[in-house]
């Protein structure tokens, strides 16, 4: 208790930090095991991986409570259990899915690599994967956030053709160059703006980002690795009248790494407008951004307007406020 009193107290003169925790697969298609192996849980020698209980369980864990998130990401594992489930199965999931509680990114094939294929295979694979959600779920359940965390290093096709082009918002990624990746947070630019094709230019840039703690991979913070292997981290324990009790070591540490991983970014992915008229405007990274306030006014007025703007981005930010007096 002391120990988390000590990081607390500090913590919470800091201004507030709004932490997303996006609970995601990263299941390999094939790498110590093969596909069906990972798949069905055999051969767990060789890897602890059962894809087929992930989803079981993804499925009832969410049908349990709505608060609950998680994003899915390969369709070969998707797909292969989806040809598996009966109506009843297949009904809860779709609401699930409906509510936004069960979504998928990236949504191709498979995750693929970016520095030996083709484009064309990166295209075909996606599409399969994409096409089958679109006829199965609709097309707003299609994937807008690519997420290629394992890949071992990044193509500009990806980004240009398969983000931007694809009708992706946004791209992420683990695995870049140890060069790159010390530049970046030392700069505070592990989210950035990623315009990959000179020709196309604008148009076909996206928001770039790298996962995890921003170190390189796509690893939950220390301390907080409950994946199902060796080595794994001590659960929550939040009975304070067991020996066991961990919670308010677990929230500190939780809270220093929050604050560690927000300081490695200049957080452009956020920008909040506050004004006076009760207007909040969150926006996902329009770089220009023209706002027109238009007031028709009777006799007298007093207008108060305070505008707060935190931004690092080179940003166009043109405010005409027209008055007409009648
Ligand atoms: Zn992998």
């Amino acid at each position: 208790m002391a120990l988390a009193l000590r990081v607390l107290q500090p913590l919470a003169a800091l201004p507030p930090l709004t932490v997303h925790i996006v609970p995601h697969t990263h299941d390999d298609c094939g790498w110590l095991k093969t596909f069906d192996a990972y798949y069905s849980g055999t051969d767990n020698w060789l890897h602890l991986a059962s894809v087929r209980n992930i989803l079981d369980a993804v499925v009832l864990s969410l049908a349990k409570e709505p608060s609950r998130r998680f994003t899915f990401v390969e369709q070969s594992f998707f797909q292969r259990w989806w040809s598996e489930q009966d109506d009843a199965q297949r009904s809860a999931t779709r609401r699930l899915i409906e509510s936004g509680q069960l979504q998928f990114a990236n949504g191709g094939w498979c995750m693929h690599d970016e520095a030996t294929v083709h484009f064309v295979d990166m295209i075909d694979q996606t599409t399969l994967g994409h096409r089958m959600i679109a006829e199965e779920f609709g097309a707003e359940a299609v994937p807008t956030v690519g997420w290629q965390l394992d890949p071992f290093g990044h193509s500009a096709t990806q980004a240009a053709l398969l983000s931007a082009e694809a009708g992706m918002n946004a791209l992420f990624f683990g695995r870049i160059s140890k060069e790159e990746l010390k530049r970046r947070r030392a700069s505070r630019s592990a989210e950035f703006i990623w315009r990959a094709s000179p020709s196309l230019g604008a148009d076909a840039q996206v928001f770039a980002g790298l996962t995890g703690e921003y170190g390189g991979n796509y690893v939950p913070p220390e301390g907080f690795d409950w994946a199902t292997r060796e080595g794994e981290d001590d659960p929550i324990e939040d009975n304070p009248n067991v020996s066991s009790y961990n919670a308010p070591k677990k929230l500190a540490a939780f809270l220093v790494a929050a604050r560690a991983q927000a300081n490695e970014t200049n957080q452009l992915i956020t920008l909040t407008l506050t004004l006076p008229l009760s207007l909040s405007l969150t926006l996902i990274l329009p770089l220009t951004l023209t706002l027109t306030l238009t007031l028709t006014l009777t006799l007298t007025l007093t207008l108060t307007l305070t505008l707060t703007l935190t931004l690092t981005l080179t940003l166009t930010l043109t405010l005409t406020l027209t008055l007409t007096l009648t």
